[in-house]
């Protein structure tokens, strides 16, 4: 990461683990963990029933409280859908859009770009997702892949938008699968992705843009991960979802 530049994030995704009870309880011992004074930013997407019980724990701290997706639309009959508005109006300051596991379930990129345009007209900070499958890797259109996901999720993002949006290099086939991308896979592609918003958005914008690096990142290769020019911090499933590992990365991030 460079600090010249940009401040590390470190995010957690809880996916789908942890009730508002449990949320309560992680945030208790995890603000006591928490090391004093300035450090990277952090932040936390969780269910959208944890939102309340986490957004209150986390009051006057320097823990913002994400969404882990949202609705593309403002309001209106899309039943069990979660607007940007209400996400923002609930005391979110982050929202997931395009995860990997979302499109899984039938996001495509036009969804995508609409979600990332709701989230940022509710004043949200989008944390969006691109990352290839491991055909793709081994095809050798890794770069072709990330590059057409990335245009087609930004079409219409303008530049004084842009600053709200993190982008997370999430390679799929390193998610949840204990196999992390090497430091060097990691940054190549995180690197790339700064060179893409260089193209769209200009060299200043692209040099400011936070750029975190998701897929099975723990405590133990964080340090490595996170010492890479273009990996601005971390979006972290399986090990945001203990205090004691997450407080390790934030120490890495903050080295
Ligand atoms: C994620 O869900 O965004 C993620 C990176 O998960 P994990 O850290 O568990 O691989």
């Amino acid at each position: 990461m460079n600090r010249k530049y940009r401040k590390p994030l470190i995010a957690g995704n809880w996916k789908m683990n942890k009730t508002p009870s449990e949320t309560k309880a992680f945030l208790t011992q995890f603000k006591a963990m928490l090391p004093k004074g300035r450090g990277c930013d952090i932040a936390l997407c969780v269910p959208a029933v944890c939102i309340p019980a986490a957004v209150k724990a986390a009051k006057e701290t320097r823990i913002s409280i994400g969404a882990e997706t949202c609705s593309a639309f403002s309001s209106g009959a899309y039943t069990g859908e979660i607007s940007a508005i209400m996400l923002a109006d609930a005391g979110c300051k982050r929202v997931i859009v395009g995860h990997s596991e979302r499109r899984a379930m039938g996001e495509t990129d036009r969804d995508v770009n609409a979600k990332l345009h709701a989230a940022l007209a509710a004043g949200l900070s989008p944390i969006l997702c691109c990352g290839e499958s491991l055909e793709q890797r081994e095809l050798g259109v890794t770069q072709e892949w990330i590059a057409m996901q990335l245009k087609a999720a930004l079409r219409g993002v303008e530049a004084e938008q842009i600053r709200r949006v993190v982008v997370a290099y999430e390679p799929i086939w390193a998610i949840g699968t204990g196999h992390t991308a090497s430091p060097e896979q990691a940054e190549e592609v995180c690197a790339q992705i700064r060179t893409i918003l260089r193209k769209l958005y200009g060299g200043k914008l692209a040099r400011a843009a936070v750029i975190l690096y998701g897929g099975s990142m723990n405590d133990q290769n964080a340090p490595e991960l996170l010492a890479q020019p273009d990996i601005d911090g971390g979006l972290i499933g399986g090990a945001s979802l203990d205090p004691e590992k997450l407080i390790r990365i934030l120490e890495a991030a903050n080295q």
